[in-house]
Protein backbone atom coordinates (compact mmCIF):
# COMPACT_ATOMS: atom_id res chain seq x y z
CA UNK A 1 0.00 0.00 0.00
CA UNK A 2 1.69 3.47 -0.95
CA UNK A 3 1.27 6.11 1.59
CA UNK A 4 2.37 9.72 1.20
CA UNK A 5 4.23 9.23 4.60
CA UNK A 6 7.38 9.41 4.85
CA UNK A 7 10.26 9.17 7.99
CA UNK A 8 13.77 10.65 7.20
CA UNK A 9 16.76 9.20 9.12
CA UNK A 10 19.00 12.54 10.56
CA UNK A 11 22.34 11.24 11.06
CA UNK A 12 23.55 13.37 8.44
CA UNK A 13 22.21 17.01 7.53
CA UNK A 14 22.72 16.33 3.66
CA UNK A 15 22.47 12.71 3.02
CA UNK A 16 20.67 10.13 3.79
CA UNK A 17 17.98 7.55 3.57
CA UNK A 18 13.96 7.25 4.08
CA UNK A 19 11.42 4.99 4.62
CA UNK A 20 8.14 5.11 3.36
CA UNK A 21 5.42 4.37 6.61
CA UNK A 22 2.89 1.87 6.80
CA UNK A 23 1.65 2.83 10.45
CA UNK A 24 3.50 4.91 13.30
CA UNK A 25 3.81 1.88 16.23
CA UNK A 26 5.12 4.65 19.30
CA UNK A 27 6.78 7.79 19.79
CA UNK A 28 8.10 8.11 23.16
CA UNK A 29 10.22 11.16 24.09
CA UNK A 30 12.19 8.84 27.13
CA UNK A 31 14.39 10.18 29.65
CA UNK A 32 17.35 9.43 27.15
CA UNK A 33 15.96 10.17 23.82
CA UNK A 34 13.05 10.07 21.61
CA UNK A 35 12.33 6.70 20.36
CA UNK A 36 10.03 5.73 17.44
CA UNK A 37 8.75 2.26 16.08
CA UNK A 38 7.09 2.20 12.85
CA UNK A 39 6.04 -0.47 10.04
CA UNK A 40 7.87 0.13 7.34
CA UNK A 41 6.84 -0.99 3.45
CA UNK A 42 10.43 -2.34 2.84
CA UNK A 43 12.13 -3.16 6.17
CA UNK A 44 9.20 -4.30 8.82
CA UNK A 45 9.38 -2.61 11.70
CA UNK A 46 12.23 -0.13 12.01
CA UNK A 47 13.17 1.64 15.57
CA UNK A 48 14.95 5.12 14.98
CA UNK A 49 16.37 6.66 18.39
CA UNK A 50 17.00 10.51 18.14
CA UNK A 51 15.79 9.78 14.30
CA UNK A 52 18.95 7.45 13.75
CA UNK A 53 18.34 3.90 12.69
CA UNK A 54 19.15 1.34 14.91
CA UNK A 55 17.75 -1.80 14.00
CA UNK A 56 15.07 -2.85 11.19
CA UNK A 57 13.08 -6.33 10.94
CA UNK A 58 14.56 -7.06 7.67
CA UNK A 59 18.52 -6.98 8.36
CA UNK A 60 19.23 -6.88 12.13
CA UNK A 61 20.41 -10.41 11.78
CA UNK A 62 23.28 -9.01 9.74
CA UNK A 63 24.36 -6.67 12.65
CA UNK A 64 23.21 -8.96 15.56
CA UNK A 65 25.28 -12.03 14.50
CA UNK A 66 28.19 -10.53 13.43
CA UNK A 67 28.55 -8.21 17.05
CA UNK A 68 27.86 -11.30 18.84
CA UNK A 69 29.32 -14.78 17.03
CA UNK A 70 32.76 -13.01 15.83
CA UNK A 71 34.00 -12.11 19.46
CA UNK A 72 32.52 -15.54 21.25
CA UNK A 73 34.44 -17.53 18.64
CA UNK A 74 37.42 -15.97 18.72
CA UNK A 75 37.79 -16.03 22.38
CA UNK A 76 36.63 -20.25 21.95
CA UNK A 77 35.27 -20.00 24.98
CA UNK A 78 33.57 -17.14 26.51
CA UNK A 79 31.03 -18.23 29.00
CA UNK A 80 30.26 -14.84 31.09
CA UNK A 81 29.50 -12.50 28.80
CA UNK A 82 28.83 -8.48 29.47
CA UNK A 83 26.58 -6.95 27.04
CA UNK A 84 26.15 -3.12 27.01
CA UNK A 85 22.97 -1.21 25.26
CA UNK A 86 21.86 -3.77 22.63
CA UNK A 87 18.12 -2.85 24.00
CA UNK A 88 16.34 -4.35 21.27
CA UNK A 89 17.37 -7.81 23.02
CA UNK A 90 18.79 -9.11 19.39
CA UNK A 91 22.51 -9.54 20.95
CA UNK A 92 21.20 -10.91 24.12
CA UNK A 93 19.63 -13.44 22.29
CA UNK A 94 22.21 -14.92 20.27
CA UNK A 95 24.75 -14.77 23.24
CA UNK A 96 22.51 -17.13 24.60
CA UNK A 97 22.59 -19.54 21.35
CA UNK A 98 26.20 -20.41 22.37
CA UNK A 99 26.06 -23.88 24.77
CA UNK A 100 28.87 -22.67 26.59
CA UNK A 101 27.75 -19.41 27.68
CA UNK A 102 27.02 -19.50 31.18
CA UNK A 103 26.08 -15.90 31.78
CA UNK A 104 24.98 -12.91 30.08
CA UNK A 105 24.39 -9.80 31.54
CA UNK A 106 23.01 -7.07 29.40
CA UNK A 107 23.01 -2.95 30.76
CA UNK A 108 20.44 -1.36 28.87
CA UNK A 109 20.64 2.28 29.56
CA UNK A 110 15.99 3.17 28.76
CA UNK A 111 14.08 0.82 30.10
CA UNK A 112 11.73 2.56 27.87
CA UNK A 113 13.93 0.73 24.48
CA UNK A 114 13.30 -3.01 26.03
CA UNK A 115 9.82 -2.50 27.00
CA UNK A 116 8.45 -0.60 23.38
CA UNK A 117 10.86 -3.83 21.69
CA UNK A 118 9.32 -6.08 23.71
CA UNK A 119 6.00 -4.74 22.60
CA UNK A 120 6.23 -4.22 19.12
CA UNK A 121 9.56 -6.19 17.72
CA UNK A 122 9.24 -9.38 19.98
CA UNK A 123 10.58 -11.77 17.59
CA UNK A 124 14.37 -9.63 18.18
CA UNK A 125 14.43 -10.94 21.40
CA UNK A 126 12.82 -13.80 21.19
CA UNK A 127 12.42 -15.76 24.73
CA UNK A 128 15.93 -14.72 25.59
CA UNK A 129 14.24 -12.66 28.40
CA UNK A 130 13.16 -15.76 30.50
CA UNK A 131 16.55 -17.44 30.08
CA UNK A 132 17.47 -18.34 33.14
CA UNK A 133 21.38 -17.18 33.01
CA UNK A 134 20.57 -13.90 31.84
CA UNK A 135 20.66 -10.81 33.59
CA UNK A 136 18.69 -7.48 32.51
CA UNK A 137 19.80 -4.61 33.79
CA UNK A 138 18.23 -0.74 33.28
CA UNK A 139 21.48 1.63 34.07
CA UNK A 140 23.86 3.18 32.78
CA UNK A 141 26.86 1.00 31.00
CA UNK A 142 29.77 3.25 32.54
CA UNK A 143 28.44 2.90 36.44
CA UNK A 144 28.21 -0.97 35.52
CA UNK A 145 31.92 -0.92 34.36
CA UNK A 146 33.19 1.10 37.33
CA UNK A 147 31.51 -0.81 39.96
CA UNK A 148 32.59 -4.77 38.05
CA UNK A 149 34.90 -7.01 39.73
CA UNK A 150 37.78 -7.59 38.02
CA UNK A 151 37.99 -10.28 35.49
CA UNK A 152 34.21 -11.04 35.54
CA UNK A 153 33.77 -11.80 31.84
CA UNK A 154 35.23 -13.08 29.07
CA UNK A 155 33.50 -10.60 26.55
CA UNK A 156 32.24 -7.13 26.08
CA UNK A 157 29.34 -6.71 23.51
CA UNK A 158 28.94 -2.94 23.21
CA UNK A 159 25.82 -1.73 21.30
CA UNK A 160 25.39 1.16 21.71
CA UNK A 161 23.92 4.29 20.03
CA UNK A 162 26.56 6.42 18.38
CA UNK A 163 28.92 8.62 20.70
CA UNK A 164 26.98 11.59 21.39
CA UNK A 165 24.31 11.79 24.15
CA UNK A 166 23.74 8.51 26.60
CA UNK A 167 26.66 6.75 24.06
CA UNK A 168 29.27 8.93 24.48
CA UNK A 169 30.36 7.49 27.83
CA UNK A 170 30.98 4.70 26.28
CA UNK A 171 33.48 5.51 24.09
CA UNK A 172 36.15 7.23 26.20
CA UNK A 173 39.22 6.04 27.88
CA UNK A 174 37.86 5.81 31.64
CA UNK A 175 35.17 3.09 29.78
CA UNK A 176 38.01 0.77 28.17
CA UNK A 177 40.63 1.21 31.11
CA UNK A 178 37.02 -0.71 33.35
CA UNK A 179 35.94 -2.75 30.77
CA UNK A 180 39.77 -3.97 30.60
CA UNK A 181 39.69 -4.08 34.62
CA UNK A 182 36.29 -6.51 34.43
CA UNK A 183 37.97 -9.09 31.62
CA UNK A 184 39.86 -12.01 32.27
CA UNK A 185 43.10 -12.90 31.04
CA UNK A 186 42.20 -13.93 27.24
CA UNK A 187 39.18 -11.71 27.40
CA UNK A 188 38.25 -9.28 24.56
CA UNK A 189 35.68 -6.21 23.92
CA UNK A 190 33.78 -5.36 20.59
CA UNK A 191 31.81 -2.05 19.91
CA UNK A 192 29.95 -0.23 17.09
CA UNK A 193 31.94 1.29 15.72
CA UNK A 194 30.03 3.23 13.11
CA UNK A 195 30.22 3.68 8.82
CA UNK A 196 33.79 5.04 8.21
CA UNK A 197 33.05 6.08 5.07
CA UNK A 198 30.68 8.76 6.57
CA UNK A 199 32.43 8.20 10.54
CA UNK A 200 35.76 8.00 10.35
CA UNK A 201 36.88 9.85 13.09
CA UNK A 202 34.38 7.31 15.26
CA UNK A 203 36.70 4.70 14.08
CA UNK A 204 40.08 5.98 14.29
CA UNK A 205 39.63 8.03 17.75
CA UNK A 206 37.79 5.05 19.32
CA UNK A 207 40.75 2.60 17.94
CA UNK A 208 43.66 4.87 19.57
CA UNK A 209 41.72 4.87 22.92
CA UNK A 210 41.20 1.53 23.01
CA UNK A 211 44.98 1.04 22.15
CA UNK A 212 46.06 2.98 25.29
CA UNK A 213 44.22 0.19 27.28
CA UNK A 214 44.45 -3.40 25.35
CA UNK A 215 47.42 -4.39 23.53
CA UNK A 216 46.02 -5.80 20.17
CA UNK A 217 43.23 -3.52 18.62
CA UNK A 218 41.52 -3.72 15.38
CA UNK A 219 38.26 -4.02 13.37
CA UNK A 220 35.74 -6.45 11.13
CA UNK A 221 33.02 -5.23 9.09
CA UNK A 222 29.70 -5.56 8.35
CA UNK A 223 27.23 -4.86 4.96
CA UNK A 224 24.34 -4.21 7.05
CA UNK A 225 21.96 -2.48 4.44
CA UNK A 226 20.57 0.10 6.73
CA UNK A 227 23.64 1.81 8.44
CA UNK A 228 23.75 3.94 5.24
CA UNK A 229 27.18 4.51 3.56
CA UNK A 230 28.86 1.40 2.98
CA UNK A 231 30.42 -0.77 5.05
CA UNK A 232 29.86 -1.08 9.13
CA UNK A 233 32.56 -1.05 11.12
CA UNK A 234 32.55 -3.26 14.68
CA UNK A 235 35.76 -2.38 16.71
CA UNK A 236 37.87 -5.74 18.18
CA UNK A 237 40.54 -4.72 21.44
CA UNK A 238 41.84 -8.01 22.70
CA UNK A 239 44.26 -8.65 25.66
CA UNK A 240 45.68 -11.78 23.94
CA UNK A 241 47.46 -11.95 20.43
CA UNK A 242 45.77 -13.34 17.13
CA UNK A 243 42.52 -13.27 18.22
CA UNK A 244 41.35 -11.80 14.81
CA UNK A 245 43.10 -13.96 13.12
CA UNK A 246 42.14 -17.66 14.43
CA UNK A 247 41.98 -19.99 11.19
CA UNK A 248 38.93 -20.55 9.57
CA UNK A 249 38.34 -24.55 10.25
CA UNK A 250 39.22 -23.84 13.89
CA UNK A 251 36.29 -21.32 13.83
CA UNK A 252 33.75 -23.52 12.09
CA UNK A 253 35.06 -26.18 15.09
CA UNK A 254 34.20 -23.58 17.63
CA UNK A 255 30.72 -22.84 15.99
CA UNK A 256 29.72 -26.39 15.55
CA UNK A 257 30.65 -27.31 19.54
CA UNK A 258 28.94 -24.25 20.38
CA UNK A 259 25.40 -25.44 18.27
CA UNK A 260 25.33 -21.91 16.29
CA UNK A 261 26.87 -23.43 13.00
CA UNK A 262 24.02 -23.43 10.23
CA UNK A 263 21.69 -21.48 12.26
CA UNK A 264 22.47 -18.11 10.94
CA UNK A 265 21.15 -16.07 7.98
CA UNK A 266 24.62 -13.54 7.42
CA UNK A 267 27.78 -15.25 9.67
CA UNK A 268 29.89 -17.73 8.80
CA UNK A 269 32.91 -19.27 9.47
CA UNK A 270 34.24 -17.79 6.02
CA UNK A 271 32.31 -14.68 6.68
CA UNK A 272 33.86 -14.19 10.22
CA UNK A 273 37.76 -15.02 8.57
CA UNK A 274 36.84 -12.27 5.61
CA UNK A 275 35.59 -9.61 7.73
CA UNK A 276 38.60 -8.76 9.71
CA UNK A 277 40.37 -8.52 6.01
CA UNK A 278 39.76 -4.56 5.50
CA UNK A 279 39.97 -2.39 2.72
CA UNK A 280 42.65 0.38 2.66
CA UNK A 281 39.90 3.34 2.69
CA UNK A 282 39.03 1.69 6.58
CA UNK A 283 42.22 0.23 7.71
CA UNK A 284 44.19 3.73 7.48
CA UNK A 285 41.71 4.85 10.23
CA UNK A 286 43.57 2.06 12.52
CA UNK A 287 46.75 2.39 15.18
CA UNK A 288 49.59 1.59 13.32
CA UNK A 289 51.57 -1.64 14.31
N1 LIG B 1 22.39 -1.61 16.65
C1 LIG B 1 22.28 -0.19 16.93
C2 LIG B 1 23.36 0.62 16.27
O1 LIG B 1 24.36 0.05 15.90
O2 LIG B 1 23.14 1.84 16.14
C3 LIG B 1 22.26 0.02 18.40
C4 LIG B 1 21.06 -0.66 18.95
S1 LIG B 1 20.70 -0.48 20.59
C5 LIG B 1 19.04 -0.04 20.47
C6 LIG B 1 21.53 0.95 21.19
C7 LIG B 1 21.21 1.08 22.66
O3 LIG B 1 22.28 1.65 23.41
C8 LIG B 1 19.99 1.97 22.94
O4 LIG B 1 18.94 1.17 23.39
C9 LIG B 1 20.49 2.96 24.01
O5 LIG B 1 19.51 3.25 24.97
C10 LIG B 1 21.67 2.20 24.57
N2 LIG B 1 22.64 3.04 25.29
C11 LIG B 1 23.13 4.25 24.90
N3 LIG B 1 23.97 4.73 25.84
C12 LIG B 1 24.03 3.81 26.85
C13 LIG B 1 24.72 3.74 28.10
N4 LIG B 1 25.53 4.74 28.49
N5 LIG B 1 24.55 2.64 28.87
C14 LIG B 1 23.73 1.63 28.46
N6 LIG B 1 23.01 1.64 27.30
C15 LIG B 1 23.18 2.72 26.50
Amino acid sequence: MATDSWVNETLYPSWGQRFRVVRELARVQSAFQDIMIFESESHGRVMLLDGVVQITERDEFVYQEMLTHVPLLAHGDARRVLIIGAGDGGVLRRVLMHSNVDRAVMVEIDGEVIRLCKEHMPQIGGSAWHDRRAEVIVGDGIDYVRRGAPASFDAIIVDSTDPIGVGEVLFTDEFYANAARLLSAGGLIVNQCGVPFMQSDELRETSLRRARHFPHVGAYVAAVPTYVGGLMTLGFAAKQPHLDAVPRAEIEARARAAGILGKTRYWTPAIHEAAFWLPPYIAEHLPRG
